[in-house]
């Protein structure tokens, strides 16, 4: 017989979103289920883990889970800007553990977390809203019925597709990466390097991870450019080329590969019964596809929301509302913003990424995280777009402040 669960709450996915919104839920009262399809928690790393370390503060994310960074380097092929702080405000996660720390934090507070459970499918009602999910787990068949279901299976959204509510996304980045054990390595300094040779659309990275290891990837728009990431960073990697010159003989450590929105802010996120948090709802930062602290600070909303949602007795859409609303409040204009940067950055030859750097060196290493962020209300944008001499710098950030 098929295994059968009742649960208030069904998370999918025990990724950063997925973490966060069963520990929020569970914190509420509720009784939550989290599943995950592989083996353990972060078993497979689709990240860089690159975040802020104001933001992992507020997540009360452990000191001894990332790699602080203050030193934020850019190259170009013919160009080099490098900005420095005085305190770390960037950090690079060691993910797995981090991802660990998350759902540890939702099983202390009572969800109960199903590993290897590959969710394939949804129940609904008569009404045709979802009302639990089905899988295969590790002994067959598994079905868990519950009043919510939260879809936060990143990148394949298996549940909304499921429900026939959204396709598959058209407008993503593909990134690969390795980590690698490298003879020299300053660990307080990461490099992104832009230009045709790096990424024809998007960018190449070198993150410290402390210890003389490193995360050197490649980032590619899809379907700008058709290049594979995969086989770009070995050509990279092989011929050494700029700074990854600098970190001498590298012995890789494990390979990273995975897919992130990048279709702006399109989809629906809340639905009868049914919310959409991180990746599945295509919240990421476009400028440098991040979506970590989103997943993380969204999946806890959602948490929130849908645990008072089954509180009340009424899940429908508008129960589930104040979730999108939040989320949209905090960060839609922002990402628009953003976009409008990429879609210049993607657009970009190497002489223009060259002159592009200078413009970028015009800013202090707060202006600058601020903008790499899109944090773009917080900093002296506005001061920066009409008082600026330099025409360039004028017109980068009055494309932010919406301005032609
Ligand atoms: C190459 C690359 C580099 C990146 N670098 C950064 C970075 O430096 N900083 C940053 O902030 N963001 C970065 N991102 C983006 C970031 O990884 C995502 O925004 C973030 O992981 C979203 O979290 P999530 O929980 O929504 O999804 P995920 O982290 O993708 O988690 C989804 C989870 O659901 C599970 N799952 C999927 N389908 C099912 C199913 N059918 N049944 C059960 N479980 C399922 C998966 O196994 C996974 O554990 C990067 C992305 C890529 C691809």
């Amino acid at each position: 017989m098929d295994e059968e669960h009742h649960y208030d709450l069904v998370v999918v996915g025990g990724g950063p979103a997925g973490s966060s919104a069963a520990f929020a839920a569970a914190k509420n009262g509720i009784k939550v289920a989290l599943l995950e399809k592989e083996n353990s928690i972060a078993e497979t790393v689709r990240t860089s883990g690159v975040t802020w370390i104001k933001n992992i503060k507020e997540f009360g994310i452990p000191d001894d889970c990332f790699n602080p960074i203050k030193n934020f380097s850019f190259c170009s092929p013919n160009n080099e800007v490098m900005i420095s702080d005085s305190v770390p405000r960037a950090a690079v996660l060691d993910v797995r553990k981090s991802y660990r720390w998350l759902a540890q934090q939702a099983k202390e507070s009572g969800a109960d977390i199903f590993l290897k459970v590959n969710v394939n499918n949804v129940i609904k009602n008569e009404e045709g809203d979802i009302v639990g999910v089905r899988g295969i787990g590790p002994n067959g068949k598994i079905t868990f019925h519950s009043k919510v279901v939260i879809d936060a299976s990143g990148f394949p959204s298996t549940v909304c597709k499921a429900m026939g509510f959204v396709s598959q996304w058209k407008r993503f980045g593909a990134g690969a990466e390795y980590e690698v054990k490298a003879e020299n390595v300053k660990s307080d300094t990461w490099w992104l390097m832009v230009g045709q040779q790096y990424s024809p659309a998007g960018y190449a990275w070198i993150f410290p991870l402390g210890n003389n290891i490193v995360r050197i990837g490649v980032g590619v728009g899809k379907p700008e450019s058709d290049v594979d990431p995969t086989q770009r960073l070995k050509e990279l990697m092989d011929s050494k080329v700029g700074p990854i010159k600098k970190l001498g003989k590298l012995t890789p450590i494990e390979f990273h590969y995975g897919l992130i929105p990048n279709d702006g802010l399109s989809r629906d996120t809340v639905f009868n019964n049914l919310i959409l948090v991180g990746d599945s709802a295509g919240q990421a930062n476009p400028l440098v596809l991040e979506g970590i602290r989103y997943a993380i600070k969204f999946g806890r909303v959602a948490g929130k929301v849908a645990s008072e949602a089954i509180k009340s007795g009424k899940t429908d859409k508008d129960a589930l509302k104040p979730y999108e609303e939040n989320w949209r409040k905090a960060i839609e204009s922002k990402i628009n913003s953003a976009g409008k940067v990429q879609d210049r950055w993607i657009g970009l030859s190497d002489e223009e990424w060259d002159k592009e750097l200078d413009i970028i060196k015009e800013l202090n290493s707060e202006e600058f995280i601020d903008f790499i962020k899109a944090e773009f209300g917080l900093s002296n944008m506005v001061k920066l777009a009409t008082h600026h001499p330099k025409l360039a710098v004028r017109q980068l950030f009055n494309l932010v402040k919406g301005k032609k």
